[in-house]
């Protein structure tokens, strides 16, 4: 592939790069450790930004995704510590001086910075953060161990590879080339590692922000929830993630008489639970596109083939925009779901022997709402469908909280896109609108212009891995996510 804008220049010890009037000594001794001579531009090798050949540092950097991967930090319990501790030992190496923060018993999130000036200056500062938990293993329908990072075929496989410990490594890879870079920073650069992003609660990032804002008060932040989606072994489109829709929890409670079940009642709880979940689950709730979301399918629209491309284009025509929503949205799972709120029922409980009608029966509602759109209307809407006097929907606590979209305007944003279309040339950069949930929202609702990347090509297969089996990252993605961040870096926080 060809890419515009970009030297292939080798870093060697001899050869001090004269970069913009800043001259960087890179830390040869490192830079040169396996360091292998360019060789254009085949997919997975390097091409040189601002800070120079990142190949020997994506070397050091799978070291570190996979020591991070060898250390369990499964949710519950966490047991971050013990990862952010290890972090801490890689970032003294480098002599950065990082800060535990203590969340709860073994559950520890870490800061450290790279200052700009001796005064910290939050109205500009930018935040790399990333998540040191993982989500659980169903052990046996894995074919290596989760926690092994095992090498094979090219893949790196564990739990995390690519959510989220891949990122935590190609973040901490980036925030270490610019202090070995010695670069002249036009910002701070806060490197965060949070916890319990998978599970919320005391240890989460609404807590973290809470007691600890002062040492991450930041701008600007990048984060997971984009991604770089490779189909046919190329990158189409990098899609950069600037707002996330709404999670909310809802308990379906029915009630009824208990009794002998050889007497069946017409109030029986679990025939009436039954019957609003059928009717909930079967709810298409109507349609509409956000501004980002609109945004998204105009960039899209071109790589569909000619078809689906007609019906993206057509989704808000005044004469065939309902029909388009139906196609759209059967075509692709993700697509309907990125136009409207969703509602997953996820569990069901009731009953305690075969012979008792009980006096209750439980289901759990996962709704996903767009930003802007509300529960209670929603609620107001599901009570209506269901319509039953013995069925009441309850909102469980610790809901998501709808956050301000992060500005497409911003010289983040823009620098976002030009290290991208460096990085993976001629795929577009399209906003994104995440039907999943991250640590942005909070950020966002503190001022933060937070942008979801996963910098990491990767083809839909290995997206779907994520909490799922055989999580795996390619080690060529791993280093071309390694040598993004690394470009985006160079090109927004050093001084030019
Ligand atoms: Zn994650």
């Amino acid at each position: 592939m060809k890419r515009k804008g970009s030297v292939t220049v080798l870093v060697t010890c001899a050869s001090l790069i004269i970069w913009f009037g800043t001259m960087l000594a890179a830390n040869c001794g490192a830079q040169l450790a396996g360091s292998v001579p360019a060789i254009g531009n085949q997919p997975g090798v390097q091409t040189t930004g601002p800070l120079g050949d990142t190949s020997a540092l994506a070397r050091e950097a799978t070291t570190w995704l996979s020591d991070l991967i060898k250390i369990n930090t499964n949710n519950p319990p966490g047991n971050e510590e013990a990862a952010a501790k290890y972090i801490a030992g890689v970032l003294q190496k480098e002599g950065i001086t990082a800060e535990l923060l203590p969340m709860t018993p073994g559950r520890s999130a870490l800061v450290a910075r790279l200052k700009s000036s001796a005064f910290a200056d939050p109205s500009k500062a930018l935040l790399l953060v990333a998540h040191l938990d993982v989500v659980g293993v169903e052990r046996e329908k894995w074919t290596v161990d989760p926690f092994g990072a095992v090498p094979k075929d090219g893949y790196i496989y564990g739990r995390g590879a690519v959510d989220d410990k891949g990122m935590l490594a190609a973040n901490l890879a980036s925030f270490i080339a610019l202090k070995r870079a010695n670069a002249r920073l036009n910002r701070d650069v806060i490197f965060l590692a949070t916890d319990s992003e998978e599970g919320g609660g005391d240890a989460g990032i609404r807590m973290l922000i809470a007691k600890y804002w002062d040492k991450i008060a930041a701008k600007y932040a990048i984060n997971e929830g984009g991604n770089v989606y490779v189909k046919n072994g190329k990158p189409q489109y990098v899609a950069v993630q600037a707002s996330e829709k709404v999670a909310v929890s809802v308990n379906v409670i029915a009630k009824g008489t208990a009794g002998h079940a050889s007497i069946p009642l017409k109030d029986n709880p679990v025939t009436h639970l039954a019957a609003a979940v059928e009717k909930i689950g079967s709810y298409t709730a109507p349609a509409h596109l956000t501004t980002i979301v609109r945004r998204y399918f105009e960039g899209i629209a071109p790589l569909q083939d000619d078809e689906v491309g007609k019906w993206v284009r057509s989704l808000e025509t005044s004469d065939r925009g309902e029909h388009a929503v139906r196609v759209i949205s059967d075509a692709n799972p993700m697509w309907n779901a990125m136009m409207r709120d969703t509602i997953s029922p996820t569990m069901l409980s009731a009953g305690v022997r075969a012979n008792v009608i009980p006096s209750e029966a439980r289901a759990v509602l996962n709704i996903r709402l767009l930003p802007g759109d509300t529960i209670t209307a929603l609620l107001t809407d599901l009570n209506k469908l269901v319509q039953d006097p013995q069925v009441k929907l309850e909102i469980q606590p610790d809901a998501g909280l709808a956050a301000p979209d992060s500005s497409l305007e911003s010289e983040f944003y823009a620098a976002i896109s030009k290290a991208a279309a460096e990085e993976f040339a001629g795929a577009p950069v399209l906003p994104y609108q995440s039907t999943w949930a991250t640590d942005s929202a909070q950020l966002r609702l503190h001022n933060v212009q937070s942008y979801g990347l996963v910098p990491f090509p990767l083809t839909e297969e290995d997206i779907k891995r994520m909490h799922g089996d055989d999580e795996r990252i390619p080690a060529a993605a791993f280093a071309k996510g390694v040598d993004y961040l690394v470009r985006l870096l160079g090109e927004f926080a050093a001084s030019h």
